[in-house]
């Protein structure tokens, strides 16, 4: 059966989210969200800001969906404060391969892991593309749940921005 991405298509971030806790995405689709007061979202955009001062293809939006760091000949480049969501990133810019694909546009990726000071280059297989379509259709059913998928306990829950909603507001 084909798949028809313009039905499932949806925001790069909404893929990071799912590798990283359902909840999250789901809380995020229902337009709740303390991102802004969160100190590693204020540190990843200042990485964002400071990276790449000298490129010219900088800071892409397509369909309000993705935001490409840096697109060149080549390559799409993302910059990561670090690898500790290493697979979430890595879907995330899998996505946007994926989504550029579908608009023509063939590239491979790269994500420079800034404290770690390396870079991984990313190409997408056929593989990928049957675990992003598989991931867009999942993602489409969370966002229809009428209830918050349960906590998933995580020692990285402690730097989520949600954190205090989903084990402190929660409990009172
Ligand atoms: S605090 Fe943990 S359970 Fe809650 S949304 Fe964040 S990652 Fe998910």
């Amino acid at each position: 059966m084909s798949f028809d991405f313009e039905d499932y298509k949806t925001l790069g971030v909404k893929i990071n989210y799912y590798y990283i806790c359902k909840r999250k995405l789901w809380l995020f689709s229902k337009g709740i969200s303390f991102e802004k007061y969160n100190d590693r979202v204020l540190q990843g955009k200042v990485v964002h800001e400071t990276s790449y001062k000298r490129e010219q293809n900088k800071e892409i939006e397509i369909d309000g969906n993705i935001k490409i760091d840096i697109i060149d000949k080549n390559f799409i480049r993302e910059v990561k404060i670090s690898s500790k969501m290493e697979e979430s990133d890595r879907m995330q810019l899998l996505y946007y391969l994926y989504y550029l694909k579908n608009m023509g546009i063939e590239r491979r990726g790269k994500i420079n892991y800034v404290k770690e000071k390396r870079v991984e280059e990313i190409e997408l297989t056929n593989d990928d593309i049957q675990e992003i379509e598989r991931v867009l259709v999942e993602i489409k059913e969370i966002d229809l749940l009428d209830k918050a998928p349960r906590n998933i306990k995580k020692p990285f829950c402690k730097k989520c921005s949600y954190y205090e909603f989903c084990y402190i507001m929660e409990e009172c």
